[in-house]
């Protein structure tokens, strides 16, 4: 403020139009400081909010979801799913009934082959395998891979029983898009299989397996009752690389020592050694007694009658599951409990 002082005009007298001269560069000067000023403490103000976003987008990347963040994002989907009834329409997949979910008698260990990244060269030889062995996997397809595949390749997968999953258009990273970025990256994965197949996926996995709390494919899933899942680490040969890479037996074995009842197992159909493994792979499993299933089947089995209370008995972390009507079954996502699967509910209400 001594500054403002130091520049305020000396009474002057005589010419009065000096004076009007120097009383406007006053306040001319008093404008420019004010400015300044104003310029400061917007510097300042801009400053404190970015360092207070940083902060809390700090908070956000931690293992722990604040609660607030939490469950306005729950509320906001609950209330979507409580005023928009889910009506089958012609691009929705069809309903599994609830008859569908006892299907399978106690005690049974299932188990989901799953291969990602396809198709590829090697596809048409996994589902010979499958073919041989009459078992049925998933596929997590990347859409410009689709793009470039005879649709006889996808056909079968279908008339086979097996199920198509979503794995981005470009195999991208999600959490390397923004929300738009990612919703965009699976309608678009979806559009391809449709034009091949007549249909869209029925489930989602994302690139690597991250990006689970990425809005865009929360929303995607929910839109398009897509549930959402990764895999299971223990049972993972990880064929991408040694030991696995190349050695067919290892990855069978690894497989067939490692599967627990309820396991999606990670594979890819682009490796020549995972699909050498198949044989080998599936008749260990059959002997241990696993009934093979699609993604789909796995989850209907195991929790597709669940409700919100339910699923907070089992355990399970309740903070981003949305219901489909108040004390109806689980509509939305769940993080897993042991492993990385999330999983997306979709049981309508009826
Ligand atoms: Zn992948």
């Amino acid at each position: 403020m001594s500054h403002m002082n130091t520049q305020r005009p000396r009474p002057s007298s005589g010419n009065p139009k000096r004076t009007m001269t120097a009383q406007l560069r006053a306040l001319a000067n008093t404008t420019a400081v004010m400015a300044a000023i104003f310029m400061v403490l917007l510097v300042a103000f801009v400053w404190m909010v970015t360092a207070i976003n940083k902060s809390s987008s700090k908070d956000d990347t931690d293992s722990k979801e604040t609660s607030a963040t939490s469950s306005s994002a729950v509320a906001n989907l609950s209330s979507d799913a409580g005023t928009t009834t889910p009506e089958p329409t012609d691009t929705t997949p069809p309903e599994t009934s609830a008859a569908a979910h006892a299907s399978y008698p106690e005690g049974t260990k299932l188990i989901a082959l799953t291969f990602d990244d396809g198709p590829c060269d090697y596809t048409p030889q996994v589902l010979e395998a499958l073919e041989r062995n009459g078992v049925v996997a998933t596929f997590f397809v990347i859409g410009q891979n689709v793009s470039g595949t005879d649709a006889a390749v996808l056909q079968k997968m279908l008339d086979l029983g097996c199920e198509i999953g979503n794995h981005t258009w470009s195999h991208q990273i999600l959490t390397q898009v923004d929300e738009e970025g990612a919703y965009e990256q699976l309608s678009k994965c979806d559009a391809a299989i449709e034009e091949k197949v007549g249909q869209k996926a029925t489930v989602i996995r994302p690139p690597t397996g991250a990006g689970l709390k990425q809005e865009g494919l929360f929303r995607y899933s929910v839109d398009n009752r897509e549930y959402v899942v990764n895999w299971n680490d223990s049972s993972c040969p990880q064929d991408w690389q040694a030991p696995a890479l190349g050695d067919a037996d290892y990855t069978a074995q690894y497989v067939i020592d490692n599967a627990i009842d309820g396991d999606m197992v990670l594979l890819h159909d682009s490796h020549k050694s995972t699909v050498d493994s198949l044989d080998k792979m599936i008749a260990g499993l059959k002997e241990k007694g696993y009934v093979f299933v699609t993604v789909t089947q796995l989850l209907e089995a195991r929790v597709g009658n669940l409700t919100m209370d339910e699923a907070a008995a089992k355990g399970w972390d309740t903070s981003k599951l949305v219901q489909a009507y108040d004390g109806g079954p689980i509509y939305g996502i769940r993080y897993a409990f042991s492993s990385e699967k999330m999983i997306f509910e979709k049981k309508s209400s009826s």
